[in-house]
């Protein structure tokens, strides 16, 4: 059975920034998770971030709060240990949250703090892309759905 690496926060942890819960209730995410398919990380937690924390967002290489504290090496390191879990599970892809800064896939703010989006990836959805794991986001379960099942027919 292949596992799914996904956001701790959609997996139903109390993770989020702002302490607000966001668990996916899909049927299709819950069945995967009854499977025990479901490999959850929190990256900003993992890297040794408290819930709530200040809300932060990519700037060119770097990952600031709105009050300018660099907090890229606590976001790099959680990036690093979503992609290590990745691997020990061999997961067959990634379902993360969308628009984070750590777990965006398509968008992310641009770093004005202006809820201003612009196209771009989190830093875990970079680095787990950038070693060859695909990713998506709770938006697109069918489609992993159909990745899943194509996986699962070539073994
Ligand atoms: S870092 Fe990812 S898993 Fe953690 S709260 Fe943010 S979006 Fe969810």
């Amino acid at each position: 059975m292949r596992k799914i690496l996904v956001s701790g926060c959609l997996y139903g942890w109390h993770c989020r920034y702002d302490a607000v819960d966001c668990p996916c209730t899909d049927p299709l995410f819950l069945k995967w998770k009854q499977e025990g398919r479901l490999v959850p990380v929190c990256p900003e937690t993992f890297g040794g971030l408290q819930t709530p924390r200040p809300d932060a967002q990519r700037v060119a290489e770097k990952v600031m709060t709105e009050s300018g504290k660099d907090v890229t090496a606590e976001y790099q390191k959680g990036a690093h240990e979503a992609l290590r879990l990745a691997k020990e599970n061999d997961a067959a892809f990634a379902i993360m949250k969308e628009d984070s800064p750590s777990c965006g896939s398509k968008y992310i703010f641009d770093g004005t703090f202006t809820d201003t989006k612009k196209a771009g990836q989190g830093c875990a959805a970079q680095l787990l892309r950038d070693a060859g794991f695909p990713v998506m986001d709770e938006d697109e379960l069918q489609q992993a759905q159909k990745t899943l099942c194509r996986l699962e027919a070539n073994e």
